[in-house]
């Protein structure tokens, strides 16, 4: 079986998130959430969708595909049961290396990646967490993941919501004590809540912040450092105060998820499918820090193709985890409403693949490239 096409498509969706809407890097109000959905089809007649990463880095991964990976992927031979997907996966690491070994052009391999498995279950009859593990899990909590609303006032009125909806799990992307005591409030003792700071402070101002909401008993505190990839001074906060400390999404491939862990930067690794290389790459991680002890919780906060390889991948881990699940409600969803947890839980997809395909209509209605 061939790869004939790979079609990147960068849709630009309105949402909800019951707050004000933040501004972006370049400081515009953010209306829409943007996306890069994957479209890939073979001269078997099967169509396999993927996502590749995706927020302000849309646009570049999808010049990506068309400057970088299709001229190497088109018309390479997968199997007639996919069972290619792996040798694939690793020669398009090792040739584009010079490429850089994170950013979009892995981005662009994992949308590949993920597409080619959700071929493979299809071929195969299977949902892609059944190929994952036989054993997988049928269905799993999910944590409401807060956009960013800046005040408590607003950290308080969709933390009720979304316990209103039925999650029982909350993570904040905010950067103040006020907005975290404020959720703290709202859940109750009982509640688990996550802090995101999206690398924010100095390795000192963290450590000065960290003591500051020690009385919130957070879950983990995540990327409170800048730059992302300062292991070290994750592993100091470590050893310097007692919240856990959660880092991944910003890990380019398995190697990096093995050196951070080495230098004892993690409590909780979030490594993410469709940013390192695809769910071949992230596999191949988890088994690492499986072997090595750390808790994992996948990064998934999207609402296509890489959002549900995101809940395969949770169905099938050795241990137990959460979904991610961005809290926005879209004014369309191209893979339908089964994209929204009910209650804060989330079924895996049984049917062949990702149990998922794009809505052509709706993504040709918000796609911009
Ligand atoms: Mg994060």
């Amino acid at each position: 079986m061939k790869i004939t096409s790979i079609e990147p498509i960068l849709v630009a969706i309105p949402y909800d998130h019951g707050g004000p809407k933040a501004a972006d890097l370049t400081g515009k109000v953010r209306n829409t959430l943007d996306a890069l959905y994957v479209k890939v089809e073979t001269d078997a007649g099967i169509t396999g969708w993927g996502e590749a990463f995706g927020f302000g880095a849309c646009a570049l991964t999808h010049a990506a595909y068309e400057r970088f990976l299709n001229p190497m992927a088109i018309g390479r031979d997968i199997g007639a049961d996919a069972s290619g997907i792996e040798a694939l996966n690793a020669d398009l690491l090792r040739r584009s290396c010079n490429a850089g070994r994170n950013g979009p052009v892995i981005y662009a391999i994992a949308g590949l990646d993920v597409a080619l498995w959700d071929i493979r279950g299809k071929v195969l009859g299977k949902p892609v967490h059944k190929l994952l593990n036989p054993a997988s899990r049928d269905t799993m909590p999910v944590y409401a993941s807060l956009l960013r609303l800046n005040t408590p006032e607003a950290v308080a009125k969709v933390t009720r919501a979304a316990l209103d909806r039925g999650y029982r799990h909350i993570k904040l992307h905010e950067r103040t004590v006020e907005c975290v005591a404020a959720a703290r409030e709202v859940c109750g003792p009982d509640i688990p809540l996550m802090l995101d700071t999206n690398c924010q402070w100095t390795p000192d101002e963290a450590l000065a912040m960290a003591k500051k909401l020690a009385p919130f008993d957070l879950a983990w505190l995540e990327e409170p450092v800048n730059p992302p990839d300062d292991y070290a001074s994750l592993a100091w906060l470590r050893r310097e105060q007692d919240i856990p400390i959660a880092a991944g999404e910003n890990l380019g491939n398995r190697f990096d998820c093995a050196h951070a862990i080495e230098a004892g930067a993690l409590d909780v690794m979030q490594p993410d499918a469709i940013k390192m290389g695809g769910i071949t790459e992230m596999w191949k991680a988890l088994e690492h820090a499986y072997a090595k002890g750390v808790r994992v919780e996948p990064h998934s906060p999207f609402h296509g193709p890489g959002w549900i390889a995101g809940v395969h991948i949770v169905s099938a881990m050795q241990q137990d985890a959460l979904c991610e699940f961005y809290y926005a409600d879209l004014e369309a969803a191209p893979c339908g409403d089964m994209i929204y947890p009910q209650n804060g839980m989330m079924p895996a997809p049984q049917g062949p693949g990702l149990g998922i395909d794009g809505d052509e209509d709706i993504l040709a209605r918000y796609r911009i490239i």
